[in-house]
C-alpha cells in the first residue's frame, strides 16, 4: 500500500506548488473566507496553509488520508457535474505518502480540536488539542523519502516563484476569499476578499495595466463571460498574462486560448500576447474536467461555437 501510495503521489504531487494547489483548493471547498499560505525554501522544507473553513471531525481525519476517500462525490453521476474543486480524494493520501504532515483542525460544532501527525503514509498520532475553527496543514520535508523525485526539483527560488504565480491565480480565481501569501517570512501577496477584480489586478499587476483595461460582460445560450482584457498597448512578451478561469478553475484550453489570441491578432505584433483576466461560466454538462489527474485541461462539447462566440465578443470589445 505504501509503495502504491508513493507511485500514485507522483501523479498528483509533482512539486511544492502541487501541494499548495491541492491544499488551497481543499480550503476553498471547505467554505473558507480567509486562507493563509506560508512557505519556506520554495516550499520544500515547509508549507503551512491555514483556513477558517468547516474543519474535519476527529473520526473523519484518518479516513480523509485514505486513497480515493473524498467527502465530495456521492455517486458516479456526480463525477460529471463536479462543482467542487477537488473530487478524486487523492490529494491528502498523496501528500502524506511523500512528506511529514501535521494537521490541526476543529469544526464549529466541536469544543476541542484535533492534531494529527502522519509521515510517509504512517500515522504517528491523533490527539485532542485546543484550536480555532478551521484547518491548518503543515507539510514538512517534501519528498524526504523519495530522493529520486526530490532531485527533479528546481532551485528553492524557482519553486517559490511557481508558488507565487499559483497564488496570484488563486487570488484571481477566488476574489471573495481573503488570501495572504508569505514567503521566507515576507508577506508577498494579500487580498481583501471583497470580490473586486480591479482591486486585485491593481494589487498584482500595478497601475499601468489597471488603467488600460476593457471590461467584458456577456451572456449567451452557451456560456457567460465577465472580467477584463488589456488594451493591445499593454500586451506582453509571453502567455503568462493570458489568464482565464472556467467555473472558478484556472485551466488551459487550446480552444479558448486560440479564440482569445485570434481576437487580439489584428492588434498585436508577432510574439506578443494579450493581458486577460476572464471568467467563464459554462454549464458543467458541456465540460469534461476529468481528463487528467491535475484537472488542468478541459474539453468542451461545443468547441466551434465556443470559439466563434468568444472570438467575436473580444474582437467587438477591442474595436470600441
Ligand atoms: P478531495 O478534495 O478530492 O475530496 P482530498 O484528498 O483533497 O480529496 O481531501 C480528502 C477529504 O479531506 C476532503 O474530501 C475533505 O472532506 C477533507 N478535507 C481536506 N482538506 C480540508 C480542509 N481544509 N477543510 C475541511 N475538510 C478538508
Ligand atoms: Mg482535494
Amino acid at each position: 500500500q505504501e509503495t502504491i501510495d508513493k507511485i500514485a503521489a507522483g501523479e498528483v504531487i509533482e512539486r511544492p506548488s502541487s501541494v499548495v494547489k491541492e491544499l488551497v483548493e481543499n480550503a476553498i471547498d471547505a467554505g473558507s473566507s480567509a486562507v493563509t499560505v506560508e512557505i519556506k525554501e520554495g516550499g520544500v522544507s515547509f508549507i503551512r496553509i491555514s483556513d477558517n473553513g468547516c474543519g474535519i471531525e476527529r473520526e473523519q481525519i484518518p479516513l480523509a488520508f485514505l486513497r480515493h476517500s473524498t467527502s465530495k462525490i456521492k455517486s458516479v453521476e456526480d463525477l460529471f457535474t463536479v462543482t467542487s474543486l477537488g473530487f478524486r480524494g487523492e490529494a491528502l493520501s498523496s501528500i502524506a505518502a511523500v512528506s511529514q504532515v501535521e494537521l490541526i483542525t476543529k469544526t464549529n460544532g466541536d469544543f476541542t480540536g484535533s492534531r494529527y501527525l502522519i509521515e510517509g503514509s504512517k500515522e504517528v498520532s491523533l490527539e485532542e488539542i485546543g484550536a480555532p475553527d478551521g484547518t491548518t496543514f503543515i507539510i514538512r520535508n517534501l519528498f524526504y523519502n523519495t530522493p529520486a523525485r526530490k532531485k527533479f526539483l528546481k532551485s528553492a527560488q524557482t519553486e517559490g516563484t511557481y508558488i507565487h504565480e499559483l497564488m496570484q491565480r488563486m487570488i484571481l480565481s477566488h476574489p471573495d476569499v481573503a488570501f495572504k501569501f508569505i514567503m521566507n517570512n515576507q508577506v508577498k501577496l494579500q487580498s481583501s476578499g471583497n470580490g473586486n477584480i480591479k482591486d486585485i489586478i491593481y494589487h498584482l499587476y500595478g497601475r499601468d495595466i489597471t488603467k488600460a483595461l476593457l471590461p467584458i460582460a456577456h451572456e449567451s445560450e452557451l456560456f457567460k463571460v465577465s472580467g477584463f482584457i488589456g488594451k493591445p498597448m499593454i500586451s506582453r512578451g509571453n502567455r503568462g498574462y493570458e489568464l482565464y478561469f472556467v467555473n472558478g478553475r484556472f485551466i488551459r484550453s487550446q480552444i479558448l486560448s486560440k479564440a482569445i489570441e485570434d481576437a487580439f491578432k489584428p492588434f498585436l505584433m508577432q510574439h506578443q500576447y494579450p493581458f486577460t483576466v476572464l471568467y467563464f461560466e459554462i454549464d458543467s454538462s458541456l465540460l469534461d474536467v476529468n481528463v487528467h489527474p491535475t484537472k488542468m485541461e478541459l474539453r468542451f462539447s461545443n468547441q466551434q461555437e465556443l470559439y466563434r462566440e468568444v472570438q467575436s465578443i473580444l474582437s467587438a470589445a477591442l474595436v470600441h
